[in-house]
């Protein structure tokens, strides 16, 4: 049974890269009937930041990527925040420490400064692993007695993973492949911190092991620990999952990882939702509040690493997890383009039901307060094509509404000499004794009328757009003056020729 998690760290608001780690979570549960987990790993009390786990439900939430199991959802496996998992964890670094494969260690803060330090100015790199291990303070240089002394006497300690020395790692990655490790290179990480608190490496491989995850599907930057993790399952003694790490994210230019100070910089969010930081009040933007349909920006995110080998770029969720699979998973990294999401946003635009958009349009727009949503709704179809955003609708449908302010002076200038002025008047007249006032009524009245006069169609067309919409844009003319009536439409044809 495929059991998936995503375990982010309450650290602050889920930037885009953890959304798309959870998109790839919940598509691979769902092509294979699995179930998809949210587990908070909160076990960094110094970097906790208050509102981030509410934040991350709530994107989740907005993004229709939905859990089966999670804070306040089907607790089975629960509790999922780590913090509430607490009482578990140390027994598990006993047990490590028991079979020989961690160790007490009793270095301070600074004694390890201080080595690092004289490392440095011998050009070397300080590792905490076979090659210094005996020279430092721990359980492994110590006696057994000095060591229960110390414990004894409440000094601090940290347990560490106890790295074997001359040892090759064969790892396996769904995304990347075999990866060969020498273990020669890796630290002796620490399990255990002198707060009563596990670290990420041991909480996260126990709570995976206890919730029966079958595949680990994280970002790429979480690479470097799978060697750890590895060791960690070995020692412990129990199957591992499979992994697979999905590809770095780019800045636009294709050069560099997409960073969370990217958006504000480069002028495009970098997050879900906006996110107001706790402590200085800053505003971060969010897609959501920018104008953007979720499902355009969870479409954008599958390609983010993945393709389904066709054509098709547009895909609901449902048709996402039918075509998800790993091993369509690149491991070359994605480029972020933030004009993909608003060619998404375009064609999400056109998908949705003109009387919702109608709605928010007119929870947006002041003057619209009073106006009939029926009225709206039609007039978000005729402009809606030519819009990314609700918020290009004002200017693109304004002239549905209330008379053009002003009239495109260039346009102006070149198309109102006296045979315009002469045309508008005729017509004015002729349209005020059309009697139906249909789409089509307008347009034979018009159109026969301009046979009669035997001038060009773009003669008319032009000052009547002007008069109509103001520029030299907008829908069709004909369906402009049946929606703002007879009325309005002769007194706007007036008012240009006066
Ligand atoms: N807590 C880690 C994070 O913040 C989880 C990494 C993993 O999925 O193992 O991304």
């Amino acid at each position: 049974h495929v059991r998936v998690r995503f375990a982010p760290s309450p650290t602050g608001p889920l930037h885009i890269g953890g959304v798309r780690t959870a998109l790839f979570n919940y598509l691979f549960a769902k092509k294979h009937n699995g179930t998809f987990i949210l587990r908070i790993e909160d076990t960094d009390q110094n970097r906790y930041v208050e509102g981030a786990e509410k934040y991350m439900i709530d994107a989740l939430n907005w993004c229709a990527i939905s859990f089966d199991e999670g804070p306040g959802k089907n607790e089975k496996f629960g509790p999922y925040r780590q913090s509430e998992r607490k009482h578990l964890y140390r027994d598990y670094a006993e047990q490590l420490i028991a079979s020989g494969n961690a160790y007490y260690a009793f270095d301070t803060a600074e004694s390890l400064e201080h080595y690092r330090k004289d490392h440095e100015s011998k050009g070397k790199t300080f590792i905490y692993n076979w090659h210094n291990r005996k020279l430092l303070l721990n359980s492994v240089s110590l006696s057994k007695e000095e060591t229960q002394k110390k414990i004894d006497n409440g000094d601090d300690y940290v347990i560490r993973f106890k790295s074997p020395k001359n040892e090759t790692l064969h790892l396996t990655d769904m995304v990347r492949g075999d990866i060969t490790i020498d273990t020669n290179i890796l630290d002796d990480k620490v399990l255990f911190k002198s707060d009563g608190m596990p670290t990420y490496h041991l909480a996260n491989i126990v709570d995976d092991h206890l919730m029966e995850i079958s595949h680990v599907i994280r970002g790429e930057e979480w690479l470097p620990s799978l060697a750890l993790h590895y060791q960690l399952y070995d020692a412990f003694g129990w199957d591992k999952p499979q992994f697979a790490h999905l590809p770095l994210l780019l800045k636009p230019t294709g050069k560099g990882k997409l960073s969370k100070r990217d958006g504000d910089k480069l002028g495009f969010p970098v997050f879900p939702l906006e996110w107001k930081d706790p402590q200085s009040g800053d505003i971060s933007r969010g897609y959501r509040e920018d104008g953007y349909f979720a499902d355009a920006l969870v479409n954008f995110l599958a390609f983010l690493g993945w393709n389904p080998g066709t054509e098709q770029e547009l895909f609901s969720m449902e048709e996402l997890t039918q075509a998800f699979e790993l091993d369509r998973v690149h491991k070359s990294g994605a480029r972020f383009d933030p004009d993909k999401i608003k060619w998404y946003n375009h064609h999400y635009m056109q998908m949705q039901n003109d009387d919702e958009l109608a709605e928010a349009f007119k929870n947006n727009q002041p003057e619209l307060k009073d106006i009939d949503v029926n009225y709206v709704s039609l007039a978000v179809g005729m402009i809606k094509e030519r819009a990314t955003y609700i918020s290009d609708f004002w200017d693109l449908s304004s002239f549905l509404f209330e008379p053009p302010k002003s009239y495109d002076e260039k346009s102006f200038t070149k198309i109102m000499n006296n045979d315009a002025r002469e045309l508008m008047s005729e017509l004015a007249q002729i349209i005020s004794h059309s009697s139906d006032f249909t789409v089509d009524n307008i347009q034979t009245d018009v159109k026969t009328w301009i046979g009669k006069k035997d001038v060009s169609f773009g003669k008319v067309m032009q000052p009547l757009r002007l008069a109509l919409v103001g520029a030299m844009q907008g829908p069709d003319v004909f369906e402009i003056m049946f929606m703002i009536g007879k009325a309005e439409t002769v007194q706007r044809i007036e008012n240009l020729v006066q």
